[in-house]
């Protein structure tokens, strides 16, 4: 069995504890065979080098940070296979920025994120409200149009929490039904793969993400998976492993993904 966790933060990003060398401990402990160091990008389309020192680290910070996971994955050569990687943020009409600093380094794997819709955040602790005040309907359908957008910009290799607006127990209404289908489509026709992740079960919404109707549709469709923990502390490296391995196989996953400098390797399940 090849165990990988795809999903990891450092202190870096302001909401996390610990070094990345604290999270590839925690993995080599763990005795998984890989671990993707997927800190958040800095919030390049926010104003200023450190808009919101607890969402993201600095943009000045970005060169130490792949530095940093560079080092240790040429220290651990051998013993785990530790991935650069980063968790970046989607946002509309930003896609060029992007572009552009996701180019200037060498990622073994770049994670694509949708947090940021209507111009505020769809996960951070006060968007709870923005149900009641915005409405769910809305911010579902929101959700899942940049969702569509993000699969379909080639910008990434992993699509993350595919249905991130449920953290809080806020389900998707039957009237966005539709723009999750077309965002199970994008993913299909664009060939980018998903994270399933135990985050969720963390959460306040106490499941997976995706959840498994959602995660059986798109795998049927023939969207690749890569397992994930979204770890902010090292504790979690590798959390609720057995639950989502179990949840792509009754979703009728046969593999999953792992990758290097961004190419993708299968597994069988
Ligand atoms: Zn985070
Ligand atoms: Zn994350």
């Amino acid at each position: 069995m090849y165990r990988t966790d795809y999903h990891t933060h450092t202190l870096r990003c302001g909401h996390a504890g610990g070094m990345a060398r604290d999270y590839v401990e925690a993995a080599l402990g763990l005795g998984l065979d890989e671990i993707a160091v997927t800190d958040h990008i800095p919030l390049y389309f926010l104003p200023g080098d450190d808009p919101l020192p607890e969402f993201a680290m600095a943009a000045s910070e970005l060169p130490q940070y792949v530095a940093e996971v560079r080092d240790l994955k040429r220290q651990y050569r051998g013993r785990i296979d530790v991935l650069i990687g980063i968790e970046a943020d989607y946002v509309e009409r930003h896609e060029e920025e992007l572009r552009s600093i996701l180019e200037a380094y060498e990622w073994d794997v770049v994670l694509g994120s949708v947090h940021w819709v209507a111009g505020d955040w769809i996960d951070s602790p006060g968007a709870e409200r923005r149900h009641q005040t915005e409405g769910s309907e809305f911010l579902w359908g929101e959700y899942f149009r940049l969702l569509s957008k993000a699969c379909a910009s080639g910008l990434f290799d992993v699509m993350t929490h595919f249905d991130l607006a449920k953290k809080f127990g806020n389900r998707c209404p039957a009237a966005c039904e539709l723009a999750e289908d077309r965002a199970v489509s994008s993913a299909a026709e664009s060939g980018v793969a998903i994270e399933v992740s135990s985050a969720g079960l963390r959460k306040k919404v106490g499941e997976i993400y995706p959840g498994p109707a959602l995660l059986a549709k798109l795998v049927k469709r023939g969207v690749d998976v890569v397992f994930s923990s979204d770890a902010h502390a090292p504790a979690e490296v590798g959390w609720g492993e057995d639950q989502i391995r179990s949840a792509a196989q009754k979703a009728g996953a046969r593999r999953h993904l792992s990758f290097r400098s961004r190419r993708s390797l299968s597994h069988g399940l």
